[in-house]
């Protein structure tokens, strides 16, 4: 990529945006004005001092466009990069942003489900890879069923035994009559680059060194 071509930084349109901005800030990448207006529609835009481009998309998508290399960098949380754990993805900084975390959970009143059961565990979930994987790690062969949202409903209308979703204060899960279980992940957001950007282009590894420097402010 040539040096005047801008560096395309993804953000995720969703509820870490809030979050991410001033992050962004402090590591100099400053969405034109045209970003923060609701009734524009364009999905890219130009950084205050055009040398990075910055691209609004869903969570997931943060992680393919920066994993296929059609952005060079990224925001996204660890359950999207655990999720897809693709090989071109390299996460050096975590932002501490997004907490939360995935975990399993099922009805109030449902029985414990034991591993060896003969009877089929389904799961509603927006991260059957995850799932499937920690669910193998207790024995249990769980069929993956993959929602998009309100992953609440699937047990009370008999789509699955249990749901893996991101739980944060834990109140849908409790105005859905659920209880969380087990907890698959702790989750915070992460700058994200793509591996053959970061050794190619020296602005990308600049960009990594300000995010790790500046960025992040320390709990106290
Ligand atoms: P999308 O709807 O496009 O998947 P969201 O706006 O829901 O995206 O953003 C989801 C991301 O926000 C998650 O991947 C996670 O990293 C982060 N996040 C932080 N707290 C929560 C929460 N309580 N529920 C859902 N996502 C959360
Ligand atoms: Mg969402």
């Amino acid at each position: 990529m040539s040096a005047a071509s801008p560096l395309i930084f993804a953000v995720p349109k969703g509820r870490i945006l809030d979050e991410a901005l001033p992050v962004m800030a402090r590591a100099g990448v400053v969405p034109e004005a045209a970003f923060h207006d609701k009734n524009d529609r364009a999905l890219s835009f130009a950084s205050e001092d055009r040398a990075t481009q910055i691209i609004r998309v869903r969570a997931f998508d943060v992680a393919t466009f920066v994993a296929f290399g059609a952005a060079q960098a990224g925001i996204v949380g660890s359950d999207v990069i655990e999720e897809f754990d693709y090989s071109e993805l390299y996460a050096p900084v975590d932002l501490g942003i997004g907490q939360c975390r995935l975990s399993v959970a099922q009805p109030k009143d449902s029985a414990e489900y034991l591993p060896g059961n003969a009877s089929h565990l389904r799961v509603a979930t927006k991260y059957p890879s995850l799932a499937k994987r920690w669910f193998a790690r207790q024995g249990i062969q769980a069929e993956c069923v993959k929602l998009n949202g309100a992953m609440e409903l699937a047990p009370a209308l008999g789509l699955s035994m249990r749901i893996v979703d991101l739980v944060s204060t834990g109140r849908t899960l409790k105005d859905n009559g659920l209880v969380e279980t087990d907890t698959i992940m702790q989750v915070t957001s992460r700058l994200i680059v793509n591996r053959a950007a970061l050794k190619t282009d020296p602005r990308v590894a600049a960009l990594v060194e300000r995010f790790r420097t500046e960025a992040v402010v320390l709990a106290a």
